[in-house]
């Protein structure tokens, strides 16, 4: 599977079909029937991006245990920074080394697996159990989650696992996801010589006076915390500024800075983005300069999945029966497929037990891991009811 090069055609790679048919023939050998999904995308030479999944039925048809992972892998990067071929994998002291061995090959494999045992054991299951690989994860999952989504691929009942995160213990569970917001504000002043800076306007002195405004009106209004989250307040930081003038006795005559905000999801980001505008145009005012707001990325966060929900309960009980510890329930700043089923209203839980070195030179996935998650998956259904 590894050897099949699935770098997302969105950052210069081949796309996910090569690796989808290896995945279909290897599923419809091993006895499993294929719901293969190609959707349209008339921006590669591939002309569709393919998602497909498997199932095993149980007593309740009309509700499904999924297992979700993604196809596409990030690129390689620099070659000189592997010590052997990203697309040819190398196994080594318990590892396989490949680009996409942890992110996201080896909790598909875990999960085929799982359901590869389930159905040779010939189990009662209370419900169907069932593996998808989707395309586009890596890019914003329009031609993967997305469209199975808004083309009704699940039913309201199922429950969604989505591998894609986890820890090296294996005892974290992710159920909740901030709030995410990029964006750019671009103050247009003057630009004069330095030594006469009355002639002009200072964007960069009025950019910068904006930026630590909007910080100071973001830390003291949204100040509430969670325990649940790794990180339990919201986080509000100026990153990235665009170059202005390149010489030094040059007033800048255009400013450009950026904020990254990860946003509990009991605020609503249309408050933050109200705060934003009144800061601007109260500076606009003040200075008699144009500043301009961009919003390069807005997600908002779908509810938290209730630790308490079965998906929640039926893998920390799994998880539990498997590896003898109990894993605890968390919230992250980051975002993940997770939330587009969470805002959905889907209950979904991301876990897997990795080192965490997805996109890294020299990824890999440990065999241990890999074994264990596979028995974690296989066990959930089985405790249903228990
Ligand atoms: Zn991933």
């Amino acid at each position: 599977m590894l050897r099949n090069n699935s770098v997302n055609p969105r950052m210069g790679g081949p796309g996910e079909i090569n690796r989808a048919n290896f995945i279909q023939a290897f599923l419809e050998k091993e006895g499993f029937q294929v719901l293969r999904v190609d959707v349209p995308d008339s921006g590669y030479s591939g002309r569709v991006r393919p998602n497909l999944c498997t199932k095993i039925d149980g007593a309740d048809k009309s509700k499904t245990l999924w297992f979700l992972s993604h196809l596409d892998t990030v690129p390689e990067g620099s070659r000189d920074m592997w010590d052997s071929d990203p697309f040819e994998p190398v196994i080594k002291e318990g590892k396989i080394y490949a680009r996409g061995a942890e992110d996201n090959g080896q909790s598909f494999v875990s999960s085929v697996f799982a359901l590869k045992s389930l159905k040779k054991l010939g189990v009662k299951l209370p419900f169907n159990v069932g593996v998808w690989a989707v395309a586009d994860e890596e890019y914003g999952s329009e031609f993967g989650v997305k469209y199975l989504l808004d083309h009704d691929y699940f039913s309201s009942k199922d429950l969604i696992v989505v591998p894609d995160a986890g820890s090296p213990e294996g005892l974290v569970i992710e159920v909740a996801e901030k709030n995410l917001l990029w964006f750019k504000v671009t103050t247009k002043g003057k630009q004069v010589h330095a030594s006469l800076p009355n002639k002009g306007k200072n964007a960069h002195r009025i950019g910068m006076e904006l930026a630590l405004k909007l910080d100071q009106v973001f830390h003291e209004k949204y100040t509430k915390r969670d325990s649940m989250y790794d990180e339990p307040s919201s986080t509000f930081e100026p990153t990235k500024v665009d170059p202005n003038v390149p010489n030094i006795n040059t007033v800048p005559g255009v400013d450009v800075f950026y904020f990254d905000c990860r946003v509990l999801p009991e605020y609503s980001l249309d408050d933050v983005l109200g705060d934003i505008h009144a800061a601007i145009q109260e500076s606009s005012k003040r200075n008699g300069v144009e500043i301009s707001l961009e919003v390069i990325n807005r997600e908002d966060a779908g509810p938290a999945t209730s630790p308490s929900s079965e998906v929640a309960q039926l893998l920390g009980a799994s998880i539990s029966r498997v590896t003898g510890k109990k894993p605890t329930y968390v919230g992250i700043g980051g975002q993940t497929v997770g939330n587009l089923f969470r805002k959905k209203g889907f209950p979904t839980v991301v876990w897997s037990t990795v080192d965490d070195v997805p996109h890294e030179p020299n990824e890999y996935s440990r065999f241990a891991n890999l074994i264990s998650d596979a028995k974690v998956f296989a066990v959930m259904p089985l405790l249903s009811g228990s």
